[in-house]
């Protein structure tokens, strides 16, 4: 950036927009930084709310990102409530929403995406999605012991919602399209870990199930599916992925497709426009190609490196995706890019719930799923950038520590 460009402007008061701000602020930026995002809230954390927020034991105000005063304090202009309509790149202007006028030298898009919609309940008022702190009141209240709720989709955010119904006393339905639970996270022989977990938790788990019509009738809320099958329940989830909200972006201009397309700098087709987190699609530093990835720590990340990409850093962003989930007590850790079809290789046993599975493409280390072993995904995370040519043998040893074996020595090993 130079001493002319003077108003940083973060479209996104989610963790990457926050991130970014706060690390032009820790990275030495001194000039106007403003955060502007359209939900009521000063920024928090999103994951605990399909989790203890939704289940109560958690308040809203322990997930706030920062505490309240860090915004002031980093001379960051926070506004909340405060929706952007328009974006004119050429001269560099935002259009609000109330119609003022928001003029930058630099901006990024940290701007997420929304819940999608199953066209078969759209304008339905009583249907609950889960994407914001202002939507989990109205579904807690919904959610009395002895009640039943439908939730429609069991990946990542539907399958937490069933847990956490679960454990506050609903008799619980789950309905997934794929076969088995959380199909974009996990490979099917994985996923059966899954639906296994529900079940024994008590879910009325269905697989392979496409809803196509919900009606109110006098005993509540009818799902129907395209083979004529019926589910009746009091509240109704629909838990199908998120669209990215790319609105902004399409209306000036900008190159988008699945998500704003970005460069390995957070770079997008415009000039001065930058784009991170989950709205974000990147290169793939390991496989080539593109990603978009929707997880908590990678937003973050990213939001840190397009801040440091605005001031001039030039070091391009190769950071591994990982995530996690908390379901029943159970501690699902996830990394990489996993695929139906990888060669999986099982550390532990998946009958206990205690294993790493990992998965090799052409011979090449590319994700891995650990259920109960933090310390392997950790290390696994690493050893896909630093050494992905593992020799399996070596990989499926429970007596290698992954976590603590140099990756060079592991290398030397595998040639
Ligand atoms: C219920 C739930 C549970 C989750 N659990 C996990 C988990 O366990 N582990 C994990 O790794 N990840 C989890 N995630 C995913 C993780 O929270 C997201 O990947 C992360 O929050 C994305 O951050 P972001 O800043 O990119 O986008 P968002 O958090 O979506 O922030 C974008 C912000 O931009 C605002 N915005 C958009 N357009 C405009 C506009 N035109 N004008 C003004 N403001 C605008 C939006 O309202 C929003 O506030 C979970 C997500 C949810 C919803």
């Amino acid at each position: 950036m130079t001493a002319e460009e003077r108003t940083v402007v973060v479209v996104g008061t989610g963790v990457a927009g926050a991130t970014a701000a706060l690390t032009l602020r820790s990275e030495g930026f001194d000039g106007q930084v403003v955060l502007i995002g359209d939900e009521p809230d000063e920024p928090y954390r999103r994951p605990p709310l399909s989790k203890d927020v939704l289940r109560g034991t958690t308040p809203h105000e322990r997930t706030r990102l920062r505490p309240s005063q860090t915004w002031q304090q980093q001379d960051i202009e926070l506004r909340t409530s405060s929706s952007v309509s328009r974006l004119d790149t050429g001269a560099k202007v935002l259009g609000l929403a109330d119609g003022e006028e928001l003029g930058y030298d630099m901006l990024l898009l940290a701007t997420g995406g929304r819940p999608r919609e199953l066209p078969c309940t759209a304008g339905m008022t009583d249907v609950h999605t889960l994407r914001t702190l202002t939507d989990v009141p109205a579904l807690r209240e919904r959610l009395a012991p002895e009640t039943s709720v439908l939730v429609i989709g069991a990946g990542l955010i539907g399958a937490e919602v069933a847990a956490s119904a679960r454990a506050m006393g609903c008799g619980v339905i789950m309905l997934e399209s794929a076969p088995a639970p959380l199909p974009r996270l996990l490979p099917p022989a994985i996923a059966e870990v899954y639906s296994r977990l529900h079940r024994d938790q008590g879910v009325d788990l269905h697989t392979g199930v496409d809803v196509t019509q919900l009606e109110r009738i006098d005993l509540g809320l009818l799902a129907t599916d395209a083979n004529e099958r019926h589910w009746l329940a009091d509240t109704v989830v629909v838990a199908i992925g998120m669209v990215p909200r790319t609105e902004l972006a399409e209306q000036a201009g900008i190159d988008v497709d699945n998500g704003i397309v970005v460069d390995e700098y957070f770079r997008t087709s415009a000039p001065g426009v930058f784009a991170a987190g989950d709205v974000a699609n990147q290169p793939n530093p390991v496989l080539g190609g593109r990603h978009r990835v929707e997880h908590w720590q990678s937003a973050q990340e990213q939001g840190a490196a397009a801040a440091k990409s605005m001031l001039g850093d030039r070091t391009p962003y190769e950071r591994v995706p990982w995530c996690w989930s908390d379901q029943y007590g159970v501690n699902l850790q996830f990394t990489g890019w996993p695929a139906a079809g990888d060669d999986v290789i099982v550390r532990g046993e998946l009958e206990q719930r205690e294993f790493t599975a990992i998965f090799r493409r052409d011979g090449r280390l590319v994700g891995a799923v650990g259920v109960n072993r933090a310390a392997e995904i950790r290390a696994l995370r690493k050893l896909i950038i630093e050494a992905p040519f593992l020799d399996p043998a070596l990989l499926a040893d429970e007596s290698v520590n992954l976590a603590t074996v140099h990756s060079a020595e592991l290398s030397t090993v595998a040639t």
